[in-house]
């Protein structure tokens, strides 16, 4: 308890690193990133987050995170051990938290989850509610999507991931791994225990799309998240998106604030593929329809993105998700051609053309 009267859990974990110093600023900006306000000081990196608090002490090299709630602490380990994995990877480094929680083998961000209903959305799009227990977390923390874990024809009882002492997913043995594919939550239901996600059928064999063509309840999955970055606030938007972005593109069209302006565009197959969108800002939507071009050859959203003229006052944000190709023509354009910054825009491949489980920009 602290002196406010609420739950402190605290946890430390020592970094055995030569070179600490030599990652630190790349450890604070990917941080700061996830919204941490970062102070540094002599010999100190500290960060607050919305959830909880971190520290890099760079003289004992010891890593500190403090949160109010189970939750948080878990998202904080699993964030701190995370980043410095990623940029420490020369040298063999162990992460091993003491503290609170220290010996909690639950990985705080799975749940198993269980098919309630399923409709088709479209022609090629399928909406799949699921129910599982206490799911507040999945609405923490500004993340909008989720890492599926599919059982497979191959392995149709795979054995769900638990927590590692370095507050990260130890995995079972590739004869037992689920399928991970990420998906976005289209909508989450907290009085009711529900998440809702938007499936596109695709051409090809996939696991997450044959998943979910053949998915009835009852049916089970696992889930881990939330995942990514909270959405940074801007007066005026320019939305792209194909299918696989089109949920996470409407859920922020049901989400920014009513004031908000700017342009939106959404690549599809045919006219048939177009629904209905709560669109609660003043962002204006158009339906690029392919009408027989396949998904990932047509560069008309691309080009649509790249012919729009930024405003050059108020705060503005680019945000575009779809195939490879065509998010790199867009990041290309933002950050080389119009010099935004990366704190402005966000193009990120959420499928790539002939490659089997993307999973991340
Ligand atoms: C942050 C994020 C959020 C996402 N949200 C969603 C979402 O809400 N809904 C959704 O449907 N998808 C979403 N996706 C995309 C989804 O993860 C990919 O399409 C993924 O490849 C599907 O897995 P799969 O097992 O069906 O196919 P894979 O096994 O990954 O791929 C098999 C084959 O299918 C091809 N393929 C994959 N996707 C497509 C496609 N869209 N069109 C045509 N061919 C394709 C591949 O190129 C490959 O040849 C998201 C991706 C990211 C990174």
């Amino acid at each position: 308890m602290n002196d406010e009267g609420t739950i402190e859990l605290n946890c430390e974990a020592r970094l055995n690193l030569r070179n600490l110093p030599a990652y630190i600023d790349r450890i604070r900006e990917r941080l700061e990133s996830y919204d941490a306000e970062a102070t540094q000081r002599e010999g100190r990196v500290d960060f607050r987050f919305a959830f909880g608090e971190a520290t890099f002490d760079m003289s004992k090299l010891i890593m500190r995170a403090r949160a109010s709630d189970r939750d948080g602490l878990a998202r904080l380990k699993d964030l701190l051990a995370t980043t410095v994995e990623m940029y420490a990877k020369e040298e063999s480094l162990e992460i091993s938290w003491s503290g609170d929680l220290a010996d909690d083998t639950r990985l705080a961000q799975f749940r198993e989850m269980e098919v309630v209903d399923v409709h088709a959305l479209t022609p090629n799009m399928r909406r799949i509610r699921f129910s599982g227990e206490n799911l507040a977390r999945f609405g923490k923390f500004g993340g909008m999507h989720l890492r599926m874990l599919f059982p497979s024809q191959d392995m149709p009882d795979p054995i769900w991931p638990s927590l590692g002492a370095n507050g990260l997913p130890v995995w079972p043995s590739d004869a037992q791994r689920p399928t991970a594919r990420i998906y976005t939550i289209r909508k989450l239901d907290l009085g009711r225990d529900l998440i809702e996600v938007d499936f596109l059928i695709h051409p090809g064999e996939g696991v997450g799309s044959a998943w979910a063509a053949r998915a009835a309840p009852g049916k089970k999955l696992g889930v881990m998240g939330p995942l990514g970055r909270p959405v940074r606030r801007a007066s005026w938007f320019l939305l792209g998106a194909d299918e696989t972005g089109l949920p996470a593109l409407a859920r922020l069209l049901e989400t920014l604030p009513a004031e908000t302006k700017g342009i939106a565009f959404v690549e599809i197959a045919d006219d048939g593929e177009r629904h209905a969108i709560d669109n609660k800002t003043g962002i204006e939507l158009s339906w690029l329809p392919r009408n027989g071009v396949p998904a990932g050859e047509d560069m008309r959203l691309a080009d649509a993105i790249r012919t729009v003229s930024w405003p050059r006052t108020g705060s503005t944000f680019g945000w575009f998700a779809a195939e490879g190709t065509a998010a790199r023509l867009v990041r290309e354009h933002w950050r080389e051609t119009l010099s935004l910054g990366r704190d402005e825009t966000l193009a990120a491949a959420y499928w790539r053309r002939g490659v089997t489980g993307v999973m991340a920009a």
